[in-house]
């Protein structure tokens, strides 16, 4: 059968190897491959939604613990002088893995706009 996961599901699994930082029942979060900040941390809802345009009022609670998370986490990495949380949505943003997921960046000033 053809594996259907996504490259995030599959980080999930342990199947593809990762620097997971936290783990719930809703999401999980671990460092970017190649990192932008010093802190660059990805924060993935275990329900595979490919993007932000296949979001459902169904999803709001989601989205508002992964927003919470990155909270948490930017406390837990030392972001108290700022941090910024980035949704990529479609190639034109810059979208490249089709599951959502939360960009936390931090450790650097930030420049805006970004590019
Ligand atoms: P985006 O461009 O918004 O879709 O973000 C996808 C992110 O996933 C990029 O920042 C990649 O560097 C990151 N990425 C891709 N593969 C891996 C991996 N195996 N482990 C950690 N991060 C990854």
């Amino acid at each position: 059968m053809a594996d259907t996961r996504t490259l995030f599901q599959k980080i999930a699994d342990g199947d593809i190897p990762s620097d997971m930082v936290y783990e719930d029942e809703q999401c999980f979060a671990f460092r970017d491959i190649a990192p932008q900040a010093p802190v660059h941390v990805l924060i993935v809802p275990r329900k595979p939604i490919p993007e932000l345009n296949d979001l459902t009022e169904a999803d709001e609670q989601l989205v508002g613990h992964l927003v919470t998370v990155a909270r948490k986490l930017a406390a837990r990495e030392g972001l108290a002088a700022g941090y910024r949380t980035v949704f990529n949505c479609g190639p034109a943003a810059g979208q490249t893995v089709d599951h959502i997921h939360l960009h936390l960046l931090g450790g650097r000033s930030l420049g805006w706009p970004p590019g």
